[in-house]
């Protein structure tokens, strides 16, 4: 059947998404949605349930329906890169993609992988303090911490302390740092309670420790050296208020919850896929309610 608009795009949406497994319990899709609305956009993002054989399909899937792009989230940062055309910087560093971005290239499209996790930590953290010149210490060396550290030192951090119950992790962080950023690393060995170094700008809990359920868990971590002046920040998004939040607002600490890089990871997805410049506020209004 032929349709009598023929040649019009208005029933056309830009399709966006998120590929994971689970993927029930992501609550992306609300706040990305509420910027989608905000921006008054003819767009669309599903959150989608791909398993790990699912995913080249999923892929060319997205390919062939000409979506503008996709998140992708555990189990796929890696294994993703496999059905890309090409890396971004950052997200060659970090070894790891969380967002798609269809570029066209000379009339062809180009999947190119992002990482905006990193990114997204990083324009919170400008809202209290630039990383420019600072020392940053991070708990963690998994693919939060990893994206975290890269992106802090892309953007002028120049000394990262690295502390991580796995050493192997933590040394291959740093090396990582140093061999391929003008930043310099330390990997530090995490026995015990963790020592803030008395000259560290920022705090990074970059570990998994305080996400719920198991809300009442305790970082090894020597309370007393955080400092009032010394900004803490947790990746933990829910809850936002953790322990740590807590103890650094009762010491004196600025602080940034969790809430600000999930918010703002997206925000740059959202840029990349549209070229139009979410609110964050509306977002992380819509992202609370959906935790809530
Ligand atoms: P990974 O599994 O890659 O890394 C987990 C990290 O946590 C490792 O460094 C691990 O140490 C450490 N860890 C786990 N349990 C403990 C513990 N009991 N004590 C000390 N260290 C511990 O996960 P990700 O890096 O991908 O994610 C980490 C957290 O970041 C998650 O909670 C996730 O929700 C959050 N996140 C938040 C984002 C946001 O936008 N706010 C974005 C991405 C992630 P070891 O290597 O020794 O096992």
């Amino acid at each position: 059947m032929a349709y009598p608009n023929a040649g019009e795009t208005r029933f056309l949406s830009l399709l966006t998404g998120s590929f994971s497994t689970p993927a029930g319990g992501n609550p992306t899709v609300a706040m990305v949605a509420a910027a989608y609305r905000d921006l008054g956009l003819q767009a669309a993002y599903l959150n989608c349930e791909v398993s790990a054989v699912g995913l080249a399909d999923a892929v060319r899937g997205a390919r062939a329906m000409g979506w503008a792009g996709f998140n992708c989230s555990l189990p796929h940062k890696q294994a993703v890169i496999a059905h890309l055309d090409g890396l971004a910087p950052s997200a060659e560093l970090i070894g790891a993609v969380n967002c798609v971005v269809r570029r066209e290239v000379g009339g062809m499209a180009r999947w190119i992988g992002e990482n905006t996790d990193g990114q997204g930590f990083v324009a919170s953290l400008r809202e209290r303090v630039d990383p420019a010149g600072k020392h940053l210490v991070l708990l963690g060396a998994g693919g939060a911490a990893r994206a975290i550290a890269v992106e802090a030192a892309l953007a002028g951090a120049t000394r990262l302390t690295i502390f991580n119950r796995d050493p192997a992790r933590a040394n291959e962080l740093a090396n990582l740092i140093n061999q391929r950023t003008a930043a310099r690393a330390v990997a530090l060995p995490w026995r015990g309670l963790a020592t803030v170094p008395g000259d560290a700008d920022v705090l990074v809990n970059a570990t998994s420790v305080g996400l719920a359920p198991d809300v009442d868990a305790r970082l090894s971590l020597d309370l007393d050296s955080l400092r009032p002046g010394m900004l803490v920040a947790d990746v933990i998004p829910n809850p936002p208020r953790t322990a740590l939040i807590r103890e650094a607002e009762a010491r004196g600490c600025a602080t940034l919850d969790g809430l600000g890089m999930l918010v703002n990871q997206a925000v740059v997805s959202i840029a990349l896929w549209t070229g139009r410049q979410a609110n964050p506020v509306v977002m992380r209004a819509a992202l609370q309610a959906s935790l809530a």
